[in-house]
């Protein structure tokens, strides 16, 4: 089977196992998910959507949020690690949105790209979920997956996953389905035990590259 006829099985087979799946971060407006995702780096999604409600108490616009010392930022994101550089990266871009873009979050790549602390992975994941645009998140479930399952062979770089699925996945289905890929991630084909391939939607289409 070629990697695109493998890519389009593994989708559907995916659509039927996580019909619902979307982003775990919870958010209501744009700037909302942009916060969000600086403050997932090596933090779970459960204790960001916790830390953030105490930081929208406080800063609940990006005004406010544009206008906050960073220490007092820092002070209430430091449970999600990394607190001093995620606050800064947040304080940053809010003061960009709300100077260079009225208070709105960028619907365009490159500008979300040009952010502090906004990489291709976190710049996708907004084009996707928050504008509905092409969007091909490469995070670790994602790059691990899509490794075993054999639509890459050996390629780690997130830029250089992203680039790749590019080609196999159609563009209006790479946002769903890699947030389908970080529910099997977590749930089956697991990182820190053996994958669970016994239980596994994709087993008989899977190269399982393990
Ligand atoms: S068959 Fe195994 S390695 Fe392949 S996706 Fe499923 S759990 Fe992961």
């Amino acid at each position: 089977m070629t990697k695109e006829k493998l890519a389009l099985a593994i989708i559907e087979r995916m659509k039927k196992e996580y019909p619902d799946a979307g982003c775990t971060l919870d958010y209501n407006q744009a700037w909302k998910l942009l916060v969000s995702v600086r403050l997932a780096a090596q933090c779970t999604d459960a204790r960001v959507n916790v830390v953030v409600q105490d930081l929208y108490a406080r800063f609940p616009d990006v005004a406010s949020l544009a206008e906050a010392p960073v220490e007092e930022i820092e002070a209430i994101v430091k449970p999600c690690g990394l607190g001093r550089s995620k606050a800064r990266d947040i304080s940053g871009c809010m003061k960009i949105i709300q100077e260079e873009y009225e208070g709105k979050v960028p619907d365009d790549f490159d500008a979300l790209l040009k952010l502090p602390g906004v990489g291709r992975k976190s710049a996708n994941l907004i084009m996707g979920d928050v504008f509905g645009k092409p969007a091909i998140v490469t995070d670790t479930h994602c790059i691990r997956l899509v490794n075993r399952m054999g639509l890459v062979d050996g390629v780690k770089d997130p830029k250089k996953v992203e680039m790749a699925l590019w080609k196999l996945i159609p563009p209006e289905e790479g946002s769903d389905f890699c947030h389908r890929l970080v529910y099997h991630g977590r749930d089956v084909c697991t990182a820190r035990t053996s994958p669970h391939c016994d239980k596994c939607c994709v087993s008989d289409l899977c190269g399982k590259n393990i």
